[in-house]
């Protein structure tokens, strides 16, 4: 309707108008942050829907974060008014993936209810086929194997399309041949991982143009949100997608492109211009979101890239606070630093809700988490050690995958001696050997070998009465309510009692998760739908809109936007992360630069950082430095405060090294801290291996384009 086009265009400026106003034909915004990119991607969907151009049905619109997708449904609701009927087909890549493969999984030789692996079914597959080949483990380790295929898969290479020469560099050549192993196996047990969610569908459009037709017919309206971000194999099964109609807009923002080590291609930004010749390109360069120092910081720090399309920001806001530096004496002193500032912003009626703390690594959360259940501060941890990644609750959620799906064979490998049955390695082998013989699933196996005479007595009756069991609960799942059902899995299965016997420390607070998965399971409507969403979740389960400090990773950050924003750890080997220096070089450095970039950017009043001269790493106390991000910060947009003199170690002269803003990592000093780090084993490497799993492998080199490279503020 008129009144309600009227309203949702209100308060728009012109750039953005035209972003959203042209409707046909592809469109490409290319802005910075804050400059309300997402926010014309919404409108945009609000605009084609209330203008009758299609029904919701008929829009495709992709976000980075599940998180994100639900705001962004949330918000067009809001922006209709509840006119609309249904809703567009709105979540990540993986979970539009999912929905499309499920739909015509047979095509692709898996059956619609395949399961989802995660990394660590992944990991113990590849290291059943390494094994398979005799190939040394200890020398080609299955964590190298998946990196390989993940970043193959990245780029929408199938087995038979992998360079030889990238083959070549795993097990003597035979990485190719393990891919296509590992994929047979995938298939056999009708499982995806989570490369092969686009990976298929891309097959699927490949080998059947008709299926490919169908939803080009569909989507009448295509929009991507976080476009830097996409990798080849997304890029690709959007080209295919968007060719038929071409009504395709994607924003994005080449200075927040900080996924490259999962092999994210900012050049994407420029296939668009290639692959969608006259598209629209709107650039979008007022900063809606924060005040004029944050800004400055901001945009003076990133300009020292210089793989940069170049951009001009500027904000009609006040200057505001300028962005404050704190050192401290240690971790733990900067964690009572920022515990102390947010209670006194608290005092100030500031909400909770509105303040962040990002950090560059998840190892990094638990010092503040510990102060702030020590000042009994209310906070969540978002997509940090996630809960699902837990051991009690991987085991438990092996048990409800045997339950839903008998034929999934790693979570019976994973829970069928756990806890404990009397199961031994031979019997094991025996059960493997006679399903591979029989052509059969582990648990159908296990079934038939108990009624043969091959099994001792006592290993016969255990696995009988587990075997039975299982179809016992199965059939319960029509009947029993699936939470309770649960439960009473657990129960009956020795598993809840074997931690209830078990003395170590942790003991209590497996059982503690444990009823936590099964209160969280009421949210869902029944147990597909519940395994489902673990299989696809990224972030934190927690969704809660309480008063509550976040907690996050600054790769979880991105898109956000707090009144305050706290970003501690900024110290050389940390960040700038070690391990990105030392994998990525130079184009790893600008990443990291970029990341700095999107934790300031997302502050709107208040952008604090801070340093600490000793950090604990594996343990050890080590001696650091401030990174060179704080010496490329501009200085009349900081502020740089004092800790207070009792918790200090090193006294007023302490930012000697900081000010005035020079080159400050060149220093002996941060040779001996790089060589101390090294002789440590690599520093921070492993914690960010640990916090992000890896990745890397396909990664390609900075976008270095010759251009304006401007970045000024209405400050100063
Ligand atoms: P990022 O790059 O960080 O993802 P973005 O470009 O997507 O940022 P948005 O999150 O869409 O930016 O917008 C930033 C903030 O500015 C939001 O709070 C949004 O509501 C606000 N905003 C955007 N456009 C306008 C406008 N025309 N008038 C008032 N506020 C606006
Ligand atoms: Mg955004």
């Amino acid at each position: 309707s008129g009144g309600a086009q009227a309203s949702y265009l209100q308060n728009l400026n012109p750039e953005q108008r035209r972003a959203i106003e042209t409707t046909e034909g592809p469109v490409l915004v290319l802005a910075g942050a804050g400059t309300g990119k997402t926010r014309v991607l919404t409108t945009r969907i609000a605009h084609i829907i209330a203008s009758g151009l299609a029904f919701p049905s008929q829009i495709l619109a992709v976000t980075f974060t599940n998180k994100a997708a639900r705001e962004m449904k949330e918000r067009i609701g809001h922006l209709l008014g509840g006119v609309a009927e249904g809703m567009p087909w709105l979540g990540t890549f993986h979970s539009i993936g999912t929905k499309i493969l499920r739909r015509h999984a047979e095509l692709v030789g898996l059956r619609s209810d395949f399961t989802i692996l995660d990394t660590d079914d992944q990991i113990r597959l590849m290291r059943q086929v390494i094994q398979a080949e005799n190939i040394d483990e200890k020398r080609w380790p299955a964590r190298a194997l998946a990196a390989f295929i993940d970043g193959w898969k990245n780029r929408g290479l199938t087995p038979d399309k992998v360079p030889s020469g990238e083959s070549a560099a795993f097990a003597n050549g035979r990485g190719g041949k393990l891919y296509a192993a590992y994929q047979e196996r995938l298939k056999q047990l009708n499982a995806a991982d989570f490369g092969d969610l686009l990976l298929e569908n891309l097959r699927l459009f490949r080998e059947h143009p008709d299926v490919l037709q169908s939803y080009q017919d569909r989507f009448r309206y295509i929009l991507v949100d976080e476009y830097q971000d996409t990798n080849v194999a997304q890029y690709l099964w959007l080209r295919l997608l968007a060719q038929g109609r071409r009504n395709v807009s994607c924003v994005g923002d080449d200075d927040q492109s900080i996924y490259g080590w999962r092999g994210a291609e900012v050049d994407n930004i420029l296939r668009f211009e290639h692959d969608f010749p006259g598209a629209v390109v709107v650039r979008l360069e007022r900063n809606y979101r924060s005040t004029g120092h944050i800004l400055a910081a901001a945009s003076h720090l990133v300009a020292h890239n210089e793989g940069r399309l170049g951009k001009t920001l500027h904000t009609e806001d006040e200057p505001g606070d300028k962005v404050t530096l704190t050192g401290a004496w240690d971790s733990e002193e900067e964690a009572r630093l920022i515990g102390e500032e947010i209670e006194a912003l608290q005092t100030k009626g500031h909400s909770l809700a509105q303040m962040a703390v990002l950090v560059r690594i998840s190892a990094q959360m638990r010092e503040i988490e510990d102060r702030f259940v020590t000042l009994g501060l209310p906070y969540r941890v978002i997509g940090g050690p996630r809960f699902y990644e837990r051991l009690e609750i991987r085991d438990a959620l092996a048990y409800l995958r045997c339950v839903a799906n008998p034929t999934d064979d790693l979570a019976f490998e994973r829970i069928v001696n756990t806890p404990k049955r009397g199961l031994g390695d031979a019997t094991l082998e025996q059960m493997h050997a006679f399903a591979r013989k029989a052509r059969v699933p582990l648990m159908q196996a296990a079934r038939m070998l108990v009624e043969t005479d091959e099994l001792k007595p006592k290993p016969r009756t255990a696995l009988r009465d587990l075997t039975t069991a299982f179809a016992r609960w199965a059939a319960e799942v029509e009947r029993m309510k699936h939470n309770e059902l649960a439960e009473l899995v657990l129960e009956e299965s020795g598993y809840t009692e074997m931690w209830q016997k078990d003395r170590t420390a942790e003991a209590a607070g497996r059982l503690e998760n444990l009823k936590e998965l099964v209160r969280s399971m009421e949210e869902f409507p029944d147990l597909g739908a519940f395994l489902e969403h673990v299989s696809l979740v990224m972030e934190a389960s927690d969704n809660d809109s309480a008063e509550k400090v976040s907690i996050m990773t600054l790769h979880g950050a991105k898109g956000l936007e707090f009144d305050t924003v706290f970003l501690p750890g900024w110290e050389e080997g940390l960040f700038p992360n070690q391990r990105a220096l030392d994998e990525s070089g130079k184009a790893g450095l600008e990443e990291e630069r970029r990341l700095a970039y999107v934790g300031i950017t997302r502050a709107r009043r208040r952008c604090k950082i801070y340093f600490a001269s000793n950090r604990r790493i594996h343990g050890m106390w080590q001696s650091t430095i401030p990174s060179r991000f704080i010496d490329e910060l501009p200085e009349k947009h900081v502020e740089v405060t004092e800790a207070p003199a009792h918790y200090g170690g090193y006294g007023g002269s302490r930012f000697d090294r900081v000010q005035p803003f020079g080159s400050s990592y060149d220093t002996p000093g941060w040779q001996r801290a790089q060589a101390r780090s090294r002789e440590s084993g690599g520093g921070f490497g492993e914690s960010r291996q640990s916090a992000y799993g890896g990745g890397g492998a396909g990664r390609k080199g900075p976008l270095l384009i010759e251009g304006e490279l401007v970045a000024k503020s209405s400050v100063g």
